[in-house]
């Protein structure tokens, strides 16, 4: 295959013509396809309704320690719970509280506690001038929904294969006081699926910040969620690692089972010093008399411990795999040699992130919507919607079947090559 740009204006108009022909024959076919959402599909839900079974009405509701889950009380979580999270995370169940439903929902509240009551005493952020965070991107547009809500001024850090660019996250964290954290989803991340090196594991850890304040938002959504059995990646705990360097308290956890169980309906929790956890809870004992232990009994009783996540991951890997192969397959057979696209093969996750040559992507994302493709937004992996190369698309493989996938990613490939010959061609 020989690459789009090394190709003369005659031999680009000519491959024009045919890929238009191709696209217009998506375009007569009424497809109503969508890669958009990164949600489990319904045969990844239905992994889990054996939880339907584990709590029936004559079953007994006291947790190990006697508690009847039915009632109020136990304001961090049971503790078998935090045993079966905190193997999950792999961290001591000490450093855990159990929330609700969603992770998304405790790093909004750790945001908006730390604006209103500061962070362990420090000033509350509400009342300084300014307040910066760190964003890796292409990243989760969530976190950045959550940062532009406060107000909080965003700073993008390139990524690259190792994690984000630690050069310029030390010199900006170790010289800047009003930077008071960064995003980080270190583990199959989303949306470029690379894991942090040890490296720059070891490198967070030992961050010298301006701001007493500064924390590192953690966000391990995707600890457990590998596409294949030995072939997976690893990431240094960074708890522990941050203890090793002398900065015990300088770092957030947070992770769920929304992508294991049910998403909305899974159970949520955070992972931090005692310190951290002593700060946190002056608040959540005001906010709550406790999260729903019901459904954390159900997900114990279920999982029963660690070795039953990872079988049922294994399940999940088994429907999740053969989506992923089949895009990578395709962009590989039909995009690598033109050279008008990059991307990063995950070992894990839920995203690929396809990286098309600067100032496309809004226009691919636009012409797959025209062949009836929805595509997530371009620029939405970025703050404030803004991606500068405009070059950035995610791509979430897990809701569709595979049928309705073999379909969208060949209009994908289609639409990445009309606006590739358009954009050699100006
Ligand atoms: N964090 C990341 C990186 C995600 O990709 C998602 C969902 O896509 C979430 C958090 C949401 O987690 P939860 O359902 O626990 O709120």
């Amino acid at each position: 295959m020989e690459p789009y740009a090394s190709m003369s204006k005659e031999e680009l108009l000519e491959e024009r013509k045919k890929v238009k022909a191709v696209y217009k024959e998506y375009q007569n076919s009424e497809l109503h396809l969508d890669m958009s959402r990164g949600k489990p599909s319904t045969a990844q839900l239905d992994l889990s309704m054996g939880m339907m079974d584990v709590l029936s009405s004559d079953a007994d509701l006291r947790c190990e320690d006697g508690t009847d889950c039915r009632n109020y009380g136990v304001l961090d979580g049971i503790h078998e719970a935090k045993v079966l999270l905190g193997d999950m995370i792999e961290c001591n169940p000490d450093n855990i509280i159990i929330y609700g439903n969603s992770s998304l929902n405790v790093m909004y509240d750790t945001i908006s506690r730390s604006m209103t009551h500061g962070v362990m005493g420090s000033t509350p952020w509400c009342k300084l001038d300014k307040v910066k965070f760190l964003c890796p991107v292409p990243g989760y547009d969530r976190h950045f929904a959550i940062t532009e809500h406060f107000g909080i001024e965003m700073i993008n850090i390139p990524m690259h294969s190792t994690g984000p660019d630690m050069d310029m996250v030390e010199q900006l964290v170790s010289s800047d006081a009003s930077i008071k954290g960064i995003w980080c989803t270190p583990k199959y991340s989303n949306p470029t699926g690379i894991t942090y090196s040890d490296e720059t594991v070891r490198r967070f850890a030992r961050l010298k910040p301006a701001a007493p304040d500064f924390r590192i938002y953690w966000d391990n959504a995707y600890g457990v969620h590998h596409l294949y059995d030995m072939d997976q990646d690893n990431l240094i705990e960074i708890l522990a690692e941050c203890k090793r360097a002398g900065n015990p308290d300088m770092v957030y956890k947070f992770a769920s089972t929304s992508k294991i169980s049910f998403p909305g309906s899974g159970v949520a929790c955070i992972a931090t010093s005692l310190n951290n956890l002593e700060d946190i809870k002056k608040q959540l004992k005001v906010q709550t008399i406790g999260h729903d232990k019901v459904n954390e009994l159900r997900h114990v009783r279920f999982f029963q411990d660690i070795h039953g996540i990872y079988e049922h991951m294994m399940k999940h890997a088994d429907i999740m795999r053969p989506k992923f192969e089949l895009i990578l397959n395709r962009l590989d057979e039909e995009i690598t040699g033109l050279e008008i696209g990059k991307w990063y093969t995950p070992k894990g996750g839920y995203f690929i992130c396809f990286e098309a040559l600067e100032g496309c992507a809004k226009k691919i994302v636009s012409r797959c919507k025209k062949a009836g493709v929805q595509m997530t937004p371009a620029g939405a992996p970025f703050p404030y919607g803004k991606d500068p190369h405009d070059s950035v698309i995610r791509i979430a493989p897990s809701y569709p079947s595979m049928e309705d996938l073999r379909m969208a990613v060949e209009v994908f490939i289609v639409c990445v090559k009309l606006v590739s010959i358009d954009k050699l061609l100006e």
